[in-house]
C-alpha cells in the first residue's frame, strides 16, 4: 500500500489551489467563511467558472466534458474546494444524474442533458425516498403505468432536496407491482418539474430553512423517451447511482476548514480571563479533532490506494468514511458553535431576546454556526443512514 502522493499529484494540488484562490468570487468566499450555506445562484456562478476550466464535472471522463481525473485528483480537488471554502458542485447534476446518463443513457439523452447538467442550465433533484421507503428503498410505491408513448405517474416522494427550485427530477417508480422480487418492478424516469400534476410542498427543517420538500404526482405524463435504461430495470441504475461516487463522501476538507476557522475565531473570544484559543480544554478538543481528521485521512488514502491498484469493486471501507466523516462534520460544526458561546444563539431566538429587551446580537459567524450545527444533524441520515453504514461495516469489513 502506497499512501504518499507523487510529484505530479502534488503539482496538481498546487494548480487547483492557485486556480480556486484566484477565481472564487470574494463575495461567495466571504459568505461561506461565515458559515452561510451556498445559495442556488452562488452554486451556479461558481460551477460555471469551473466549467469554463473543464473542472465542474470533476468525476466525468473527458469525452463528456469532464477532466478525466484519477480518484486521487478528484479527492484533492474536492478538498481544496471545500477548504477555500467554495460551494460544492450541484451534487444531483454532477455526481448522480451525470454518471447515470454516461453509463445508461441513449445518445440522444446524453446530448440533450449532459452539457446542461454540467453548466447547471438544468437544476436536478432526486426523487427516491417516500414515506415508508427510505433505508428500505425497494418498498417504494409511486406507480407508473404505460399508456402508448407515455407513463402516467401517481404517488408521493419526500425529503426531496431543492425540488422547489428544480427543473428536472430523476425518480424511481414502480412499473410492475407483480414482479417476483420488489427490486424487479422499478423503473428510472426523468421528469420535467413543469409537467402538469406535480405539486411541491415545503418542509421547513430544524435550522429554519427551506431545503426539503414533499413532491406529489397526480396523473403526471412522462414521455417514454425520458426513461433511463430498460423498463423494470431501474434498480440496476439506482444501485449504480448510489454506489458510484464515494471518494468525496468523508468531506474532510469541510471539517478541516471548520477547525481552522474555529481556531481563528477563538483568538477573539474570552475564557477564564484569557483568550479562548489559549484555554487548555479548548486546545485539547482541537488536538483530538485534528487527530481524528488525520486518522480518517489515512483511511481515505487506503481506499484510494486500493483504487489505484486497480480494485474496481466498491470498497466497504467507504462506509467507514461516511460514518466517521459525518461524525466529524457534526463535531466540527459543534466546535464553532461552542466558540460562539452565548453569542451563537440563532437569529430567531435573538428576535425573542430583542422582545425581552436583551438585544445582544452575536456575530454572523456565531449565529450561522448554530444553524449549520442543526442542519448537519441530518448528515448522518442522508446518503444512507449511519446505522445502515455500520451494518455494512459489521458484515463486509469485520465479517460479523
Ligand atoms: C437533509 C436530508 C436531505 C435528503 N434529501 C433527499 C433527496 O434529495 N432525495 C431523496 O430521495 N431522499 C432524500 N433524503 C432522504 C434520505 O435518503 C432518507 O431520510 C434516508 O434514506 C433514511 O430513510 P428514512 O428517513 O425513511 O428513515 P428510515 O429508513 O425509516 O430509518 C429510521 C431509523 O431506523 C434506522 N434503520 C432503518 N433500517 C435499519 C436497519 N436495517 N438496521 C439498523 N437501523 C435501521 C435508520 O438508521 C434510522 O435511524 C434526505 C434526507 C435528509 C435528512
Amino acid at each position: 500500500m502506497d499512501l504518499s502522493f507523487s510529484t505530479e499529484e502534488l503539482a496538481f494540488r498546487d494548480e487547483v489551489r492557485g486556480f480556486i484562490a484566484g477565481s472564487l468570487p470574494s463575495d461567495i468566499r466571504d459568505k461561506m467563511r461565515l458559515g452561510w450555506p451556498a445559495e442556488k445562484e452562488d452554486t451556479i456562478r461558481w460551477q460555471r467558472i469551473l466549467n469554463q476550466r473543464g473542472w465542474a464535472a470533476y468525476t466525468w471522463p473527458k469525452e463528456y466534458g469532464g477532466p478525466g481525473w484519477t480518484p486521487t485528483q478528484r479527492m484533492m480537488f474536492l478538498e481544496e474546494n471545500q477548504m477555500a471554502p467554495a460551494p460544492d458542485m450541484q451534487v444531483f447534476n454532477i455526481t448522480m444524474i451525470g454518471p447515470v446518463l454516461i453509463q445508461f443513457g441513449t445518445k440522444e439523452q446524453k446530448e440533450r442533458f449532459l452539457p446542461r447538467a454540467r453548466d447547471v442550465d438544468d437544476w436536478w433533484c432526486q426523487g427516491f425516498s417516500e414515506p415508508g421507503a427510505g433505508s428500505d428503498l425497494a418498498a417504494l410505491k409511486t406507480a407508473a403505468r404505460r399508456e402508448g408513448d407515455e407513463y402516467i405517474v401517481n404517488g408521493q416522494k419526500i425529503w426531496t432536496s431543492t425540488a422547489h427550485m428544480a427543473d428536472w427530477c430523476f425518480a424511481l417508480v414502480r412499473t410492475d407491482p407483480n414482479a417476483p422480487k420488489r427490486q424487479m418492478g422499478i423503473t428510472f424516469l426523468l421528469i420535467d418539474m413543469k409537467t402538469p400534476g406535480i405539486t411541491v410542498r415545503p418542509i421547513i427543517s430544524i435550522d429554519g430553512t427551506h431545503h426539503l420538500n414533499e413532491v406529489f404526482f397526480d396523473d403526471v405524463r412522462v414521455p417514454v423517451e425520458n426513461r433511463i435504461y430498460e423498463e423494470n430495470k431501474g434498480w440496476d441504475v439506482a444501485k449504480f447511482l448510489l454506489g458510484n461516487e464515494r471518494t468525496g463522501i468523508a468531506r474532510l476538507g469541510k471539517s478541516k476548514e471548520r477547525v481552522r476557522f474555529a481556531k481563528e475565531a477563538a483568538s477573539g473570544m474570552r475564557a477564564h480571563g484569557g483568550a479562548l484559543s489559549d484555554d487548555s480544554e479548548f486546545r485539547r478538543r482541537i488536538a483530538q479533532l485534528e487527530t481524528d481528521i488525520k486518522a480518517l485521512e489515512i483511511t481515505q488514502l487506503r481506499v484510494l490506494s486500493a483504487q489505484k491498484a486497480g480494485e474496481s469493486k466498491q470498497d466497504p471501507l467507504t462506509a467507514v468514511l461516511k460514518v466517521k466523516g459525518t461524525e466529524l462534520l457534526q463535531a466540527t460544526s459543534e466546535l464553532v458553535m461552542d466558540v460562539g458561546g452565548p453569542l451563537a444563539m440563532p437569529d430567531w431566538a435573538q428576535e425573542l431576546a430583542a422582545l425581552s429587551n436583551e438585544p445582544e446580537l452575536g456575530p454572523v459567524w456565531a449565529t450561522e454556526a448554530t444553524r449549520s450545527y442543526l442542519m448537519l444533524r441530518a448528515a448522518s441520515i442522508y446518503g444512507g443512514t449511519n446505522e445502515i453504514m455500520k451494518n455494512i461495516v459489521a458484515k463486509a469489513v469485520l465479517g460479523l
